[in-house]
């Protein structure tokens, strides 16, 4: 048993620092945007950190002395002039910053936007490229589920932290540090009261941030199986109403989904107890300010004024926004952590079958191919072919035959060039495969499933994926070769997802056509005739006739009655060849090929 990809290897902590450097590598490609972006926060949180200073400057250097000369002249029995022009300066000061703060708050909002936007581009580019080139032994430890997550829901998590989630920080950070130059430059001893509180802020905060972290990344968790599992029981619906296994089925989604509601509830409780507490905190340090600064405002000899105590209750106020936001951010990271691993760890995925330095193309082949002494296996330790050696030679048409579960379909798949051999070599007109391009091999190579996979589009597009470049005509041609003829006035007509309008027989037909079209040098065939009636059968035999004519072709059999006219016929027991010869020959030799034989005909 190959051991799945699962979530659960991606969660102990890890290092961060690597993980927000190499996701910032993505966000470097768009550094022309930074610039923009950091200069429009960075005003943002300026303008919002001196805010409380427009009411020191106003209550102290406008409203106090007026208040204090129109009482005056009231005293004197004079009627108070009063110094509009003041009053409007600061009113303009005000409303003018509010302007300037909200053009930043929209270049930077328009600016991370757009960020996201490409980083989340890139990144899901990035590993659809990489899925597309990745080898099957790959896909043998990746639940297709799995993996569909990995593109939508974490590519977003990831690239929040370099747009949503980076702007929150540089926001804190410089929000704190103007905010904490301003205020000790009114008074040390004020800013110290208001500081007071944050360790317990900080103690609070970290803990329910490790609370509402533990809970969101279990509901993930849970989501990521969920998705597998509904992936999975979907796809399969079929064979669970076949085997009434719906109940089960049933049983297993409402258990992930009962765990998923709980730990999401749990997360979200956490997350809200948050906001109250915050306030909370606010709320104490502004009492102490309004305590302690109201002595110091009355002791005179302390410098404190009503203007400076106005802004030091803004400050008791907005001082905890950034340190949450900072906190946030780091919980953010520590939690979008994950998903970059995975991420990352996909991308830096190796591919077993891929190109050596230097190899070359293959030159149009003729189709031999040659076993060489060739060792494979998927699992260490359990080997499927233990020194296989093989000749076949070009434009025979080979079929293979024996119980699932011994090979057959191994062979093809190294001739395919899906798997290498673990040890030997596999050659193609005498040249090992691993010295010639990939690309070069599989132009060359016709592959016809068991079942055909369809994309979505018409009859015609289906077709078209064998050779892109055929006319219509040749189509026609090539589907009235194959016996399928009354299919090209059908060849507009959608397919339906994964080809469902279509029956099993015109599917394989379709491929035939794909194949036919293509005229690789060897072909491949699982041979599906077990899946379609006797009528499709008959066209289908036809069909194949064409196909193998003149190439190389290997076809796993599973009617025998099908291949008595291939030219050799191979047994296949335990990844190894135990008969090989035409049907007579093999017939007459009484061995496993006439048990097999007789056995069917029966
Ligand atoms: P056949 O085509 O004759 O049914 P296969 O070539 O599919 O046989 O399988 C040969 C053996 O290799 C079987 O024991 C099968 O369980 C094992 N096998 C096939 N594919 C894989 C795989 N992707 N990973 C691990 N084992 C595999």
């Amino acid at each position: 048993m190959i051991e799945q990809r699962s979530d659960e290897a991606f969660h102990e902590p890890r290092a961060l620092w690597p993980f927000v450097k190499r996701i910032f590598t993505y966000a470097m490609r768009y550094r022309g945007w930074f610039l923009p972006f950091s200069v429009g926060i960075v005003l943002v949180a300026i303008i919002e950190a001196v805010m409380p200073l427009v009411w020191l400057e106003y209550i102290d250097t406008a409203i106090t002395p007026l208040v204090r000369e129109y009482k005056d002249a009231i005293a004197s029995g004079l009627t108070p002039e009063i110094e509009w022009d003041l009053l409007i300066k600061y009113g303009l000061i005000y409303l003018g910053l509010s302007v300037v703060q909200i053009a930043a708050t929209g270049v930077f909002i328009y600016y991370a936007g757009k960020i996201e936007e490409h980083v989340v581009r890139d990144l899901r580019m990035d590993l659809f490229e990489k899925y597309q080139r990745l080898s099957f032994s790959f896909y043998d430890r990746s639940a297709i589920g799995w993996l569909i997550s990995r593109i939508t829901s974490d590519t977003d998590r990831v690239t929040d932290l370099i747009s949503w989630g980076f702007l929150s920080l540089i926001w804190g950070v410089i929000m704190i540090i103007t905010c904490l130059i301003v205020m000790t430059l009114y008074s040390i001893q004020l800013t110290m009261i208001i500081l007071f509180t944050i360790p317990a802020l900080l103690l609070f905060s970290v803990k329910l941030r490790m609370l509402v972290l533990k809970y969101s990344r279990e509901a993930r968790r849970i989501r990521s199986e969920m998705t597998a599992v509904f992936a999975e029981h979907v796809n399969g619906v079929e064979v669970n109403k076949t085997t009434a296994q719906e109940e089960s089925a049933l049983g297993t989604f409402s258990s992930y989904s009962t765990r998923m509601r709980k730990a999401s509830f749990l997360s979200s409780f956490y997350s809200a107890t948050y906001t109250p507490l915050v306030v909370m905190v606010g709320s104490v340090a502004a009492a102490l300010v309004i305590y302690w600064g109201g002595h110091m405002t009355l002791e005179v000899s302390t410098g404190i004024t009503l203007g400076v105590l106005a802004a030091f209750f803004g400050y008791a106020r907005i001082i905890y926004d950034p340190i949450l936001d900072i906190t946030r951010y780091y919980a953010m990271a520590q939690s979008n952590l994950s998903a970059g691993e995975r991420i990352f760890s996909l991308l830096d995925e190796k591919i077993e079958v891929y190109d050596r330095d230097g190899v070359s193309d293959y030159e149009p082949i003729r189709g031999d191919i040659e076993f060489d002494d060739v060792h494979f296996h998927y699992v260490e330790d359990k080997p499927i072919m233990q020194g296989l050696n093989l000749k076949i030679n070009a434009g025979e048409s080979v079929a293979l035959v024996g119980p699932s579960g011994e090979g057959k379909s191994t062979f093809t798949s190294i001739i395919s060039r899906f798997y290498e051999p673990t040890a030997g070599a596999l050659k193609i007109d005498g040249h090992d495969y691993k010295n010639r391009t990939l690309e070069s091999l599989r132009k060359q190579l016709g592959i016809i499933l068991q079942t055909p996979h369809m994309f979505s589009g018409t009859i015609a597009e289906n077709i078209l994926y064998g050779n892109r470049a055929a006319s219509r005509e040749e189509i026609a041609q090539v589907l009235h070769l194959i016996g399928a003829p009354e299919m090209i006035d059908r060849l507009d007509e959608p397919v339906g997802e994964e080809g469902s309008t279509l029956s099993m027989g015109e599917k394989q037909l379709i491929s035939f056509a794909r194949v036919i079209l293509k005229d690789p040098k060897i072909l491949i065939m699982d041979e599906a005739t077990s899946s379609v009636d006797t009528l499709a059968e008959a066209r289908i035999q036809k069909g194949v006739e064409q196909l193998i004519k003149n190439r190389t072709s290997i076809i796993i059999a599973h009617r025998l009655s099908t291949i008595r006219n291939c030219d050799r016929i191979l047994v296949i027991r335990k990844g190894d060849v135990i008969e090989d010869g035409n049907h007579d020959a093999l017939i007459a030799e009484k061995g496993h090929y006439y048990e097999l034989y007789t056995r069917q005909a029966r």
